[in-house]
C-alpha cells in the first residue's frame, strides 16, 4: 500500500494502528498531541514516542512535513503576507498563504486541489486545469506548516487557495472538521472562523446546508447577470444565477447563516452603476454580505482593477441600496498573492525541480479537461 498522510486517518484509526503495532493506546494520544498541539513536522519531532513505534508508523504514513514541504516562501510584503509554495509527497505543487491582520490575528488560506477545473478568467489556478484533488491530510498538512511558521495555531482558515472545495467535498469537509476539533485530536479553530469558498457548485451548497455545522460559506459571484458571469466563470454555464441564488437563499433559510458573496471588481466589466442596480435586485431580497475586492492582476487576463475611489463608490452605492458591502484589501499582491500565481510562475519558468513534478500540468494545458464535463461528473457524485 502506498503511504498516505498521517493527517488522513481519524483519531480512532490512529489508535487502532498503534494497538495493532503492539503499543499501548495512550501512545496515539501522545502522537496527536505532537501533531496538533506542537505542529510536529517529522516523525523525529514526535519525540516522546519510542523510536520503534515511530519507525513503524513512518513506514505507513507520511509525516506532516512530507505531506506538504515548503520549497519557496514569497514575502513578506508590506502587509506581512507570506505565501508558501509546497510540494506534496508525489511532487505536485500547491500554495498556502499566511495573512496577518493588524490586530495580530492570522488567517491561513488553504488549497484543496492541484490547479482547478473551474477556469475562472482571472484566476491563475485554473489556467492549466486540475491535476488532482488533495486528500484531507494534505489539506491539514498546509495548516500545520502555517502553524509551525506562526508558532501557534491559525486564528482563521479560508478555503480560498487553489481548487474548488465543492468539487472535493469529502476531503474539504473532513479537513474542516479536524481543523475545528478540539485538541488533541484537532487544531481547535472555531467553526465560525473557517470559511469555505465556492465558485457556485450548487449541489455542494445544498449538501453543505444539511451538514449542521457552523462553518462560514462564501460564494464567488463576480457578476450580477448570466452573460457577464459566464464570461468570467464557466461554472455559471452549468449552474446559472437562477439556480445559484435560490440555493444560497435556501442555505440561509435552513441554517440561519448568512452567505458572503465575493465580488472581484474589474474595470469596465462588472463595476458600473448598472451592475450595482442588478446586484441590488439579485441580493436585496435576503440577508447576505458582499465582499468586494479589486482585481489582482494576472498576466493571462487583460482586465485591470478600478481605481480605489471607484471601488469605494461601488461599495457605497451597494450600502445605500441596502446591501451590506465591505471592501477587502488585496493582500499579497507583492508575493504573487492571487490564486495559483506562485505555482504558475514556477511552471512557466520551468524551474528544474518543479518542472518534473508538474509535467502532467503542462500536458493537461495542451489537452484541457472540459470544465463542463468536470462539473457534471463531480456533481453527480455529490
Ligand atoms: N474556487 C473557490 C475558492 C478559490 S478562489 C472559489 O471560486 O470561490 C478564492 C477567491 O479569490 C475567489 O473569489 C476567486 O474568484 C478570487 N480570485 C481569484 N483570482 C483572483 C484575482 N486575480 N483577483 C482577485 N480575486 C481573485
Amino acid at each position: 500500500m502506498s503511504r498516505i498522510s498521517v493527517f488522513s486517518i481519524s483519531s480512532e484509526a490512529l489508535a487502532d494502528e498503534v494497538r495493532a503495532l503492539g503499543a499501548p493506546v495512550w501512545r496515539a494520544r501522545q502522537i496527536e498531541e505532537a501533531l496538533f498541539g506542537k505542529f510536529a513536522a517529522s516523525w523525529e519531532d514526535v519525540s516522546l514516542v519510542p523510536r520503534a513505534l515511530r519507525d513503524a508508523l513512518a513506514a505507513k504514513f507520511h509525516s506532516p512535513g512530507e505531506s506538504f514541504s515548503v520549497i519557496e516562501v514569497a514575502g513578506e510584503d508590506a502587509s506581512g503576507t507570506r505565501k508558501l509554495l509546497g510540494r506534496l509527497a508525489d511532487g505536485q505543487l500547491v500554495e498556502c498563504v499566511i495573512i496577518p491582520a493588524p490586530d495580530g490575528r492570522a488567517t491561513v488560506c488553504l488549497s484543496c486541489q492541484v490547479g482547478c477545473p473551474c477556469r475562472c478568467a482571472f484566476c491563475a489556478s485554473g489556467l492549466t486545469g486540475c491535476v488532482r484533488s488533495l486528500d484531507s491530510g494534505e489539506i491539514l498538512a498546509q495548516a500545520s506548516c502555517a502553524a509551525r511558521i506562526l508558532g501557534r495555531r491559525p486564528d482563521n482558515i479560508v478555503f480560498m487557495g487553489s481548487g474548488e472545495p465543492f468539487l472535493n467535498y469529502d476531503a474539504v469537509l473532513s479537513a474542516a472538521r479536524r481543523l475545528n476539533a478540539p485538541k488533541p485530536s484537532g487544531f481547535g479553530v472555531g467553526a465560525r472562523r473557517i470559511t469555505v469558498s465556492t465558485s457556485g457548485v450548487v449541489p455542494g451548497i445544498e449538501r453543505f446546508s444539511r451538514e449542521g455545522l457552523q462553518l462560514e460559506l462564501s460564494v464567488s459571484l463576480h457578476a450580477p447577470d448570466d452573460e457577464t458571469r459566464s464570461r468570467l466563470m464557466p461554472v455559471n454555464r452549468r449552474w446559472p444565477l437562477g439556480e445559484l441564488i435560490p440555493a444560497c437563499r435556501r442555505y440561509t433559510e435552513s441554517t440561519g447563516r448568512i452567505v458572503t458573496f465575493e465580488y472581484t471588481l474589474v474595470a469596465g466589466l462588472n463595476d458600473g452603476p448598472e451592475h450595482v442596480r442588478a446586484l441590488l435586485r439579485l441580493l436585496r431580497p435576503f440577508p447576505c454580505r458582499v465582499n468586494l475586492i479589486a482585481l489582482n492582476p494576472v498576466p493571462e487576463f487583460a482586465g485591470r482593477a478600478p481605481r480605489p475611489a471607484e471601488c469605494e463608490a461601488f461599495r457605497a452605492a451597494l450600502v445605500r441600496g441596502g446591501v451590506n458591502a465591505t471592501m477587502r484589501r488585496s493582500k499579497g499582491r507583492d508575493v504573487s498573492g492571487a490564486c495559483g500565481q506562485l505555482r504558475r510562475a514556477r511552471i512557466l519558468a520551468g524551474a528544474d525541480s518543479a518542472a518534473g513534478a508538474d509535467a502532467p500540468v503542462q500536458r493537461s494545458a495542451a489537452a484541457p479537461t472540459k470544465a463542463s464535463a468536470a462539473f457534471s461528473r463531480t456533481s453527480s457524485a455529490l
